[in-house]
């Protein structure tokens, strides 16, 4: 099997690091200080021990673990066969990534994205090959989720996207080809259209969140509500992906009322702070709901 580096080793980038090595791949996972990729490998290791205890490991963890590395920097990019950037949902900062890539990587790796909003043509606008950058939208818990986005640029090459989705089925997951690259892609954009009405009806007092929730489990047979979701995506990463879809002209599938920003500068993250729509033990379990 061949090598991968992952680009940030947040929640969607240890979980894309985990299933690549349960693939076989040999993982380099990259973040900005060592105490976060400490984090993602005790965050695998949980994960990966739980699957095994369960007996849906097709190996021993340690050996699933071992594959993994922890890289402080972009070095080993030239080394390997695909990269996948999951770094904070911000333009500028993706910009900068995808152009030092472009320079420390040989020309034929495929880069890809797992942004969730800004189109796979401007980030891949300052770089020398824009037919190799491509979309990647994995959904969260990467390791549960099955659904893979496979996001054509305008650069990128029929060949790249063809790998793209050959790659995504060799990590068990299933891709859907978005053939044309607007903000927000496919599944988001939906999503989103439902997020925006679900958080403006909670913030104007109309319903709480939890009921939300359950009329879209009961009523509609989604597996999770959208508060649920959005508590296991991030409240942070919610807010990023609001900001940039406005930024980038979406801004009819962002929430109108501002109950995210300010959960946020509350501390009330989701699943990640303890505490978001919902509240959760340390070992992770939802707890009652709290009338407030
Ligand atoms: P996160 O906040 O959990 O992780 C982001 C990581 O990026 C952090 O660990 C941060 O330290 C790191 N980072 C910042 N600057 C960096 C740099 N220069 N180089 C390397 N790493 C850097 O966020 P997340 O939820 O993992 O989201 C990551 C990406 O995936 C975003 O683009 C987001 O829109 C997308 N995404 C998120 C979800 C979700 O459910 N959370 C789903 C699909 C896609």
């Amino acid at each position: 099997m061949g090598k991968i580096l992952v680009v940030g080793a947040g929640f969607m980038g240890s979980g894309i690091a985990q299933v690549s090595a349960q693939a076989g791949y040999q993982v380099h996972l990259m973040d900005i200080q060592k105490a976060i990729t400490d984090r993602a490998l005790r965050d695998i290791r949980w994960s990966v021990e739980k699957l095994e205890a369960k007996g849906l490991l097709r190996e021993p963890s340690q050996k699933v673990l071992s594959r993994i590395l922890p890289e402080k920097d972009l070095s080993s990019a030239s080394g390997v066969d695909w990269i996948i950037e999951a770094a904070l949902e911000e333009e500028g900062l993706k910009r900068d990534i995808f152009q030092e890539l472009d320079r420390v990587s040989r020309p034929e790796t495929p880069l890809a994205t797992n942004t969730s909003s800004i189109p796979i043509t401007r980030l891949a606008e300052n770089t020398r090959h824009p037919e190799r950058v491509l979309g990647l939208h994995f959904f969260g818990p990467v390791p549960l989720m099955g659904l893979v986005e496979v996001i054509k640029g305008e650069k990128t090459s029929p060949e790249i996207f063809e790998r793209g989705v050959t790659f995504v089925q060799s990590l068990g997951k299933t891709p859907v080809r978005v053939q044309r690259d607007i903000p927000g892609f496919v599944m988001n954009r939906i999503f989103s259209a439902a997020f925006r009405e679900a958080v403006d009806l909670v913030d104007q007092g109309i319903v709480r969140a939890e009921d939300v929730d359950v009329g879209m489990r009961l009523g509609y047979g989604w597996n999770a509500g959208p508060f649920e979701i959005a508590d296991n995506a991030g409240l942070d990463t919610c807010a990023l992906i609001g900001q940039s879809m406005r930024a980038l002209g979406a801004g009819h599938l962002a929430p109108s009322s501002s109950l995210i920003e300010r959960m946020v500068v509350e501390g009330r993250l989701g699943r990640k702070t303890g505490k978001g729509f919902y509240r959760y033990s340390p070992d992770g379990k939802r707890l009652p709901w709290e009338n407030k």
